[in-house]
């Protein structure tokens, strides 16, 4: 057996380690502060939706919102977003999905003439519904994809850009129980994933930094079903669709999971996370980002995130949490994606906010000043965790 002294081990170690011998054998521990750049970063995004200015809101109330007069005042919205979303330091930016009428999920069916707006409904624990649009007759087609909304914030952004889009399984919500004469439930899905496949693949042609799948209706399929088989149903039906990319294309994907978030409520905070992550990790994305700085236990939903996820996987843990008031200090994010680093190695570690800031557009229950400071926390927060962990001098 060899006998390191202090001076051997150290000799012997990677720059960003520190020895320490006892009796002769040496242990590694990480080093806080050495002068040499580590090439770790913690990569930082957001979900997605800003809430919009209260003006804009309020002129969309009284009309049409494809009313070409508004369109100055979106392209407004848009270009006040990114430049506030690039004063916060964050190295990716969005939209604040200002266009994304009426939410999160249904922008790109708004307005078909073979919809109705009795779809789906969405319960939110303050008693609250929000409402799907219903398919009435096929086939199937998206009135708008989301790389529209990219067309324009890339105009105005001069750091990378993301794209969130909604998940097929949302969609599939739209085909009612009863199904629709001459237009089976398996030709809508047929169109339903190719439809989705194109909305991607615009998106990544046109340079999104990330194509976020929106997957709210995950843990809610708990709630729904606690046995589980319309999560699996779900998971199975977005796997379809990410199958159809190369493994270097999804890379670029990624997939959203939360309890909900509309004025100030959730729709299934409730379900443990034990009944989700397991079956969630199973999604071919190489990108999940996962609502955590709300959650009641962040060390429970740590332990499952470490025991089942898998190789080429990040995982951006929210580390803000939209619906709480109080926001966040930069100390109180490091301290979080430290947390988060004991349990996810840090090459497959980034951070994110818990949620959108309003997934619906009409949303004010939280302003936009709110916003924009609590993702300037999620910034300098993560840059001071990265600097214990990186190494960075
Ligand atoms: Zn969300």
């Amino acid at each position: 057996m060899s006998l390191f002294t202090q001076t051997t081990a150290r000799a012997y170690c990677e720059p960003w380690q520190e020895p320490i011998v006892r009796n002769g054998e040496v242990n590694y521990t990480l080093r806080k502060a050495v002068s040499v750049a580590i090439p770790i970063t913690i990569p930082t995004e957001p979900i997605g939706s800003i809430p919009r200015p209260v003006d804009l809101i309020e002129r969309v109330a009284k009309g049409d919102s494809e009313d070409p007069n508004l369109d100055p005042l979106f392209e407004d919205a848009i270009r006040d977003t990114i430049e506030r979303f690039e004063a916060t330091g964050s190295p990716v930016v969005t939209d604040g999905e200002q266009r994304k009428y009426h939410n999160f999920a249904t922008y790109c069916v708004h307005g078909l003439p073979n919809t109705a707006p009795d779809g789906f409904k969405i319960p939110f624990s303050d008693g609250h519904t929000r409402r799907l649009s219903r398919l009435t007759r096929g086939p199937f087609r998206y009135r708008r994809y989301a790389d529209c909304y990219l067309d324009v914030a890339m105009r105005y952004a001069h750091v990378p850009v993301k794209q969130a889009v909604i998940s097929p399984s949302a969609l599939s919500l739209m085909y009612p129980a009863e199904g629709i004469p001459d237009y089976s439930r398996e030709q809508f899905i047929d169109d339903l994933l190719s439809e989705h496949e194109t909305e991607i693949r615009r998106c990544l042609k046109k340079g999104a930094h990330k194509v976020q799948v929106d997957f709210t209706e995950g843990r809610l399929a708990v709630k729904i079903d606690p046995s589980g088989h319309l999560l699996n149903s779900f998971i199975d039906l977005n796997n379809l669709a990410l199958s159809r990319f190369s493994p270097e294309e999804r890379r670029r994907i990624g997939v959203h999971t939360c309890p909900g978030n509309d004025l100030d409520s959730t729709h299934s905070a409730d379900v443990d996370y034990t009944e989700l992550l397991p079956s969630l990790f199973e999604l071919r994305a190489g990108n999940f980002y996962i609502a955590l700085a709300g959650e009641p236990d962040r060390r429970h939903a740590l332990k499952i995130i470490h025991k089942y996820l898998k190789p080429n996987q990040r995982i951006f843990v929210g580390v803000i949490a939209p619906i709480d008031p109080h926001i966040e200090t930069p100390e109180e994010v490091r301290d979080r994606v430290l947390e988060a680093s004991e349990y996810i190695p840090v090459e497959q570690l980034g951070t994110t906010d818990d949620c959108g800031f309003s997934p619906f557009s009409d949303d004010t229950s939280t302003s936009r000043d709110t916003a924009f400071a609590k993702i300037l926390a999620r910034v300098l927060g993560t840059a001071l965790a990265e600097k214990l962990i990186g190494g960075h001098s």
